[in-house]
């Protein structure tokens, strides 16, 4: 939804248009200035030129929701979360569903999977993996336009019998804009047209130099389709994991983001949110978007309920007022008095948005379109 064209973008910057051209030319993008970018793309041009941007949660600091930060000493490593992301047809649900598959018949749970926009799965060592299984950069962008930052490592998957494609490209910008590091998965390698060699030449023109290459991106050849190297791709992102030293503190009132929601028949508005620190608890009194609630049940990936849920864990929430959007902070508050202050005030800074005309900012510019 988020475009802008070029020549906008470099007006609301004070810089040249043909500038900006050039340096999309070296993300490897053959864009005029005419021509639309999206948001995260032109974040990192943005980032490029040393502008700031500032995000639109950022305005719940000022009522000290989501500013403080935890002392160190609170900190407990957490799984790190993991989007998916490639061009169309590369495999991006074959590999999420293969991942799924693989611990679903493992698992004690006995089968039960259950869509909720988010699963972990669990490597031999008894670590976690939690994935967002809504892949594709939309969910990622819109994700972040809302201020969400909840991916720690992303898998860029490429099909190996076809290479680099346009959504390859972006989902590489995409990724460089939010500075979160990349795994590459070579997919299709069971054809017999796949050139894995080709593709790493080709993500060298866009600066990613796997390490077959002398460089420090993981890449691994994967079949989704016939199962092939799934455990190597899991084992990549532990280590990566383990570079990163995932954090956060459990012990806390939690903090989440929602990545799922919907109105169901029956149960009324339900949201999946994946908890970022803190443990959410049933009964916790919690204030989503811009609206309320109360937590009357939690149900996991595996379709159990369950009482609680710590960092980097996604469950499926019920006891909303409202449907709240992907991206929404949900934040768990002491009281119903302080949830309806945290809403009232969210909704202010909304219709804000919403009325007054933007100044030269980015953020006004994305988040009246939000
Ligand atoms: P997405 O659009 O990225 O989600 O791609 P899909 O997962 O829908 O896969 C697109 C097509 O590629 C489907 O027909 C899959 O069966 C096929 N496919 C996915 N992974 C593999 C693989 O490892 N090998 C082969 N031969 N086909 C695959
Ligand atoms: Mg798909």
């Amino acid at each position: 939804p988020e475009a802008i064209t070029v020549q906008e973008l470099a007006n609301r910057m004070a810089e040249r248009g043909a500038d900006l051209v050039k340096a999309l030319f070296k993300m490897g993008m053959m864009v005029t200035v005419n021509q639309t970018i999206d948001q995260d793309t032109a974040e990192l041009l943005v980032t490029e030129f040393g502008h700031n941007i500032k995000r639109v949660s950022e305005a719940d600091v000022e009522i000290g929701i989501g500013g403080e930060e935890d002392a160190p000493e609170t900190l407990r490593l957490r799984p790190p979360v993991v989007t998916i992301m490639g061009h169309v047809d590369h495999g991006k649900t074959s590999l999420l569903d293969a991942i799924r598959g693989a611990e679903v018949v493992a698992g004690e749970a006995g089968g039960i999977t259950q869509h909720i926009g988010a699963y972990q799965v669990g490597l031999p060592d008894k670590s976690k993996i939690t994935f967002l299984d809504t892949p594709g950069h939309e969910a990622f962008t819109e994700m972040r336009a809302r201020g969400a930052n909840v991916t720690d490592i992303v898998v860029l998957v490429v099909a190996a019998d076809d290479g680099l494609k346009p959504q390859t490209v972006e989902a590489i910008n995409h990724t460089k804009a939010a500075g979160v590091p990349m795994i590459v998965a070579i997919n299709k390698i069971d054809k017999h047209e796949a050139n894995p060699q080709k593709v790493r030449e080709e993500l060298l023109q866009h600066e990613i130099v796997v390490e077959d290459m002398g460089g420090d991106v993981q890449d691994v050849e994967v079949s989704a389709l016939k199962k092939t190297n799934l455990d190597k791709l899991l084992e990549a992102i532990q280590l990566q994991a383990e570079i990163l030293e995932l954090k956060a503190n459990p012990d806390r009132p939690a903090e989440a983001t929602v990545v799922e929601a919907k109105l169901d028949k029956g149960r009324g508005p339900l949201a999946t949110v994946l908890v970022q620190r803190g443990t959410l608890r049933v009964g916790d009194i919690f204030v989503v978007g811009a609206a309320s609630g109360k937590v009357r049940a939690m149900i996991d990936d595996k379709g159990r309920q369950v009482k609680e849920a710590g960092p980097s864990v996604p469950v499926e929430v019920l006891g909303l007022s409202a449907v709240p959007s992907a991206g929404d902070p949900f934040s768990v508050v002491e009281n119903e008095a302080r949830a309806r202050e945290v809403a009232a005030y969210r909704q202010s800074v909304l219709d804000r948005k919403r009325t007054t005309s933007a100044p030269v900012s980015l953020e006004n510019m994305f988040a009246s379109k939000a």
